[in-house]
């Protein structure tokens, strides 16, 4: 019995097991190569071994890993100081992953409410295709039946609307016990489906005219992949009042957060909530130093270039592979192509030439490089692109 045989079967593991990284590569114990163009769920933001990323981690691993939060962490004050001047919010929370940052928002948004002498408001309007994690209340708030089955009741106070549907959605909004509205700005796992500015504009407005927190989940589209620090940016008089941010805050090192507005966050006093782990010395070392790259000027602009010489590369496969692509989702270098052949297809092809991707919803294959990718590994990558369509496409003649 192989060791995998130890470990829950909650994953179809593809047989790639990475023994280093290196930049957008990976190498297996064999000295196999892969194109690592999925970054462990868009969490490598700046690929692996990130030679900032890693003595920033290694000086700290050996001064002080852990104390708690009963005492001053100053890399996590410093953490959030620069994520709040670099955004809408206030205030941070730190934690672990996304799941934990959409609890705590969640948690906040309720709490807002409760403060100000209204219990009754809790409910949360979430959108059909969305994914906010698996614990129970995001399973909850994600509405998937596939994730919610045989875990329960579902946690109560999660509402999904069908995504563009405004007048369901302006009737929701009415209903006096709805707390907030939680929304990817870009759907991940739904499949790279992005909300439409002017979508999150009225968003915005919708919750100021019913007094409801707006709550963007950025766990995926956050931190510069789309090409704005944050996706919502993207929209004009779009801020939320709450917003999760996980995945490439700590570049690979698991770091979560909830920002806040000063306002949002005024109910959340000593005692309401918590954490072990989040916000520790050794996690802020890496989120800090993911933020000296990210936040560097030039930055987000070189995202915007590499986006755009990936998606012309893409719209030409789209054109020339008719057969196995259909069009180009997302936004940035949250990028995918809608597949004609099932994406499982695609993406083994894709394991064939040596490339990784990721499969997402709708029949979406997700590209997701590093942001700091190269122009000659995009090349790399839509060349590999280009021998599997080819050899799918000839499969199927
Ligand atoms: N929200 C979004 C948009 C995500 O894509 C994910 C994970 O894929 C989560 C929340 C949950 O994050 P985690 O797996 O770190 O709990």
């Amino acid at each position: 019995m192989s060791a995998a045989a130890s470990l829950f079967e909650t994953y179809n593991r593809a047989p790639i097991a990475a023994a280093r990284g290196e930049g957008v590569w990976l190498y297996d114990s064999d000295g196999e190569q892969y194109l690592d163009f999925g970054s462990g769920i868009a969490v490598n933001v700046l690929g692996h071994a990130h030679p900032h990323l890693v003595g920033a981690v290694q000086q700290q691993a050996g001064q002080l890993w852990h104390t708690s939060n009963l005492y001053h962490v100053p890399g996590q004050e410093r953490a959030a100081e620069r994520l709040t001047q670099a955004t809408f919010a206030d205030k941070v929370f730190f934690c672990n992953s996304g799941a934990e940052a959409l609890e705590c928002a969640i948690k906040t948004a309720r709490r807002y409410h409760f403060d100000r002498g209204q219990a009754d408001r809790f409910k949360i309007l979430t959108f059909e295709g969305a994914f906010h994690g698996r614990t129970l209340a995001t399973i909850a708030a994600g509405g998937q039946p596939k994730y919610l089955e045989g875990f329960g009741p579902k946690v109560e106070g999660f509402d999904q609307l069908a995504f563009g549907d405004h007048d369901a959605l302006q009737a929701a909004a009415a209903d006096p016990s709805v707390a907030a509205i939680l929304v990817e700005p870009v759907q991940g796992e739904g499949g790279l489906r992005a909300l439409p500015a002017p979508c999150l504009t009225g968003l915005r407005a919708l919750c100021d005219e019913h007094g409801i927190l707006l709550i963007y989940d950025e766990v995926q589209c956050g931190m510069g992949r789309t090409g704005k620090l944050f996706a919502h940016e993207h929209a004009q008089d779009a801020a939320p009042d709450l917003m999760a941010v996980a995945k490439a805050l700590g570049g690979g090192f698991p770091v979560g957060a909830c920002l806040a507005t000063q306002e949002a966050a005024s109910a959340m006093t000593p005692g309401v909530h918590g954490t072990t782990y989040g916000g520790n010395p050794l996690a802020m070392a890496a989120c800090n130093a993911v933020m000296d790259v990210v936040l560097k000027e030039g930055f987000l602009q070189h995202v915007n270039d590499m986006a755009l010489r990936l998606k012309q590369g893409l719209a030409s496969l789209v054109d020339r592979f008719p057969s196995v692509f259909e069009e180009i989702r997302g936004k940035g270098l949250l990028t995918g192509i809608k597949c004609r052949l099932p994406n499982t297809d695609v993406l083994a092809a894709l394991y064939g030439e040596k490339m990784l991707t990721v499969p997402a919803g709708d029949n979406v294959l997700r590209i997701l490089p590093p942001l700091n990718v190269t122009d000659e590994e995009i090349k790399v990558a839509l060349d590999r692109l280009e021998r599997a369509a080819l050899k799918l496409s000839n499969k199927d003649l």
